[in-house]
């Protein structure tokens, strides 16, 4: 049984889905600046930090037209066009990256850059549940820390809170976290978050609309909420009146997913002293096979999207089908990883340290698995050096683990998964 878990003395939120609308983003942080930037380019043009936008945005442009990168939108001179048509063309170009929905560096400047400035003017405010407020407030008189975690950056988080549709709220917050400190989804995180505030665990509870980092809180062994907004994707089969979660997605990484707290409103958190953790509990057997599959499709998902990007946005090298199937290769070898990990951990398979240790490269590798083709070698690695290097990791995992990975290898051409043998 588990023990019985103590108040919590500290919150963490996340923003999206949260304390925020998920549609935020996506609804008027991106179209704000697809819509503005004409305007704004002319209004800011001979600004010092709008030239140095834009001349990063240029860079970026002759290397993508340089490299034969598909679609790729060139910006034309300063002093080679009349101003209106250079702005058209950095219009046109920062059209085009946001349509393919890309994350490099010059891009999210400026839009940073056009954010911030619709922020300050009012332009935009930070959209906020009205609940949020009253258990900011009422967390503040019970002494409890709150803090932010969230994949926006820190800068960004900031922005969205001070320049709030309810005011300026970054004085109930003790401190911001983002992917600085790692990915939502993965427990390391959060044991970071815990040694950087300096508190045990057990004593912070998270909340998050995203069942993924929720089951991540969940073995650093924090206390939980799922928050269930408007819009947020569905829970599977929420129980009406908020309390359990039952749900294929849920039973797979949450220990005793029943156990696990649905909010709809923060002012349901005050109705108990302290959440559900995992401390002392158990996975099922039945629950490790949803495991396996959910961690293979996570890591064929995230080798997907990495395939069809590199194949897509960045295929200099590979081509579309090459870097495709590539990512999925290196998808699949993270999932094993993590799934070998896993049991390793809830003790269904006992790897030696070789095992251990060769696994544990085996996700660094894969994780670590480039998500473009570099033309530079100094910018980083080249996939297909990458890939031998994965696969021949893998091969030394399944030798290490021996009778355990029986059969398991990767097998595009079924396009189904590899019993893995538990
Ligand atoms: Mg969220």
């Amino acid at each position: 049984m588990a023990a019985e878990p103590q108040p919590y003395t500290t919150v963490i939120l996340d923003i999206e889905g949260t304390t925020t609308p998920i549609t935020f983003v996506h609804d008027v942080l991106f179209p704000y600046v697809k819509d503005h930037l004409q305007g704004f380019l002319a209004d800011h043009w001979e600004e010092s930090e709008c030239v140095s936008k834009v001349h990063a945005l240029r860079e970026q442009a002759d290397k993508d037209v340089a490299g034969g990168l598909d679609g790729a939108v060139p910006i034309l001179a300063t002093e080679g066009a009349p101003a209106e048509q250079v702005r058209q063309s950095v219009v046109d170009n920062v059209r085009w990256q946001m349509s393919i929905d890309r994350k490099i560096g010059p891009l999210k400047a400026l839009q940073g850059y056009m954010w911030r400035s619709a922020f300050e003017s009012g332009q935009i405010q930070g959209a906020i549940y009205d609940d949020v407020v009253p258990a900011l407030d009422k967390w503040t008189a019970q002494g409890v820390d709150i803090y932010i975690y969230s994949s926006g950056s820190v800068e960004a988080q900031k922005l969205l809170f001070e320049w709030s549709e309810k005011g300026d709220l970054l004085k109930y917050f003790k401190g911001h976290f983002d992917t600085g400190v790692g990915l939502k989804i993965e427990r390391e995180s959060y044991e970071k978050i815990a040694q950087t505030i300096g508190r045990d665990p057990a004593t912070l509870l998270f909340i998050s609309d995203n069942v993924k980092e929720i089951a991540a809180a969940i073995s650093a062994n924090y206390q939980v909420a799922i928050a269930h907004r408007p819009g947020n994707a569905p829970l599977p089969s929420p129980a009406p009146g908020g309390g359990t979660v039952e749900a294929d997605f849920d039973s797979i990484t949450l220990p005793d997913a029943h156990d696990v707290p649905v909010i709809r409103s923060f002012a349901e958190v005050f109705t108990r002293a302290a959440f559900a953790t995992s401390a002392g509990q158990r996975f099922k057997v039945d629950d490790l096979i949803h495991l396996e599959t959910m961690f293979e499709e996570l890591g064929r998902e995230d080798g997907l999207r990495d395939g069809v990007h590199a194949g897509h946005v960045e295929g200099r090298v590979a081509g579309t089908e090459a870097g495709f199937a590539m990512g999925q290769e290196a998808g699949f070898y993270g999932g094993v990883a993590d799934t070998y990990l896993k049991a390793a951990e809830m003790g269904l398979i006992t790897p030696s340290d070789r095992g251990l240790k060769a696994l544990q490269s085996l996700r660094v590798q894969a994780k670590e698995f480039p998500r473009q083709n570099y033309t530079n070698p100094d910018e980083g690695p080249d996939p297909t050096v990458a890939l031998d290097k994965l696969r021949a990791r893998f091969k030394v995992v399944v030798s290490a683990l021996g009778p355990d990975a029986l059969n398991l290898r990767y097998k595009p051409e079924d396009g189904v998964r590899q019993p893995m043998n538990f």
